[in-house]
């Protein structure tokens, strides 16, 4: 929606008459050690079904003590960007410990997961070229396509025919860029890379996969929606992972071949125009990284739960998505209806948030629940339990 300063006033009150208003809770505390499911806010204590922290690990002590000995060695800041002075050796290592994680030649940091975003699309394609898009890519890749300046065409959820016929009409030798989410964040559901690895590599266009949500959690190692499909730097050749979900720290990363990261390092301006992530936040993802590994139980029982959560609300018809991930959203359809739940939950000691448009289509609105390996099957059986006694405000199974 479009707004002129003066009337914000009345543009804010136009929000509120919609029920789109979003507003900002505050988490006072977090009540038990090393976790952080259980949450205060506004004073009251709340079971969290709503972060992605979907290994448990954002409160992990070793963690927290490699970001705490990092910064007694470093400082908190890294003083300018990375091509100036603020490349450090946490970063360094890092990204050689992410390029071997990821089974590719060179990995390349970046402050958070929007940045590297607009970071690869817009480094990858320019005026004259091709974008297409998911219909339910984040909304930073999104930005990106437009911020390129190439033509975009969002295509619809998943249908990799229409990315197909799309393809077959154009006859340009520029170049084209599929881009897609690995798991999408609002619905949970993995997209369909064999296929669009086989259309982009028939049709030489690059594949760029945002992993956000899959990474950590999928495939039998936990690298993500390419290890989940048995995929390769080949099928994929960039590849978008963010540290503040799964692995419970801050930050993200590109990798992809040696060439690439370099063309990002000379050409991208989020990398480019930017202080470089804290030393102390690159400590931290290091051990999260290593803990992600060690500890393979934490994606078993994020999925465990996830399976244990899908089966009862499947019995109690609940309005589920086809999602196997831990992102088990409820579509409500109606904002209030889904605002309306959100208290419900909230009364009941559980934080769910309502997912309202423009972050979700128009009608979809929606509670995204998430479960996390720090939740306890008791606290995932409670949860159930009051969903199923407000089951008759929401709609009917699709
Ligand atoms: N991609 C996806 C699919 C996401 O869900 C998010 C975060 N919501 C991002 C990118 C952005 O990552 P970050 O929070 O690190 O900016």
């Amino acid at each position: 929606m479009k707004c002129d300063v003066r009337t914000l006033e009345e543009s804010l009150a136009g929000l509120d008459r919609q029920h789109l208003r979003r507003r900002l809770s505050t988490v006072e505390a977090f009540p038990e050690k090393d976790n952080r499911v259980e949450v205060i806010v506004d004073g009251r204590r709340l079971l969290d079904f709503c972060s992605n922290d979907y290994l448990g690990l954002a409160r992990h002590p070793r963690i927290a003590s490699a970001m705490s000995e990092a910064a007694a060695q470093y400082g908190a800041g890294s003083g300018a960007s990375h091509l100036i002075t603020g490349h450090g050796i946490e970063h360094a290592r890092l990204e050689e410990e992410l390029a071997a994680y990821t089974g590719r030649e060179s990995a390349l940091l970046f402050s958070t997961g929007y940045m590297a975003n607009l970071a690869v699309v817009t480094s990858l394609a320019g005026r004259g070229d091709l974008v297409l898009l998911d219909r339910l890519d984040h909304a930073s890749l999104i930005d990106a396509a437009q911020l390129s300046g190439a033509r975009f065409k969002r295509y619809a959820h998943n249908d990799t025919d229409a990315v197909s016929h799309v393809l077959s009409q154009e006859t340009s030798e520029r170049t084209t860029l599929i881009v897609t989410d690995g798991v999408f964040s609002m619905d949970g559901d993995i997209a369909p890379l064999p296929a669009l690895a086989s259309i982009s590599r028939e049709r030489k266009a690059w594949l760029i996969v945002d992993d956000a949500h899959g990474l950590g959690v999928l495939g039998h190692s936990g690298r993500g929606s390419l290890e989940h499909f048995g995929l390769s730097a080949d099928d994929v050749p960039v590849l978008i992972g963010t540290f503040g979900k799964a692995f419970g720290s801050f930050g993200a990363f590109v990798a992809g071949s040696a060439r690439l990261i370099e063309w990002l390092i000379q050409k991208a301006r989020p990398y480019i125009y930017t202080t470089a992530l804290p030393q102390p936040v690159a400590a931290a993802t290091r051990e999260a990284l290593r803990l992600a590994q060690a500890e393979p139980w934490r994606r078993e029982r994020v999925l465990e739960l996830t399976s244990r959560f899908r089966k009862a609300a499947l019995e109690l018809e609940l309005p589920l998505t086809a999602s196997e991930t831990p992102i088990q959203p409820l579509i409500v359809g109606s904002v209030e209806v889904a605002l309306q739940a959100q208290n419900t939950l909230a009364k009941a000691g559980f934080r769910v948030s309502a997912i309202r448009p423009p972050t979700v289509p128009a009608g979809s609105a929606r509670l995204r629940i998430t479960l996390s390996a720090a939740h306890t099957e008791t606290q995932v059986d409670s949860l159930l339990d009051v969903l199923s006694r407000i089951r008759n405000a929401l709609p009917p199974v699709a």
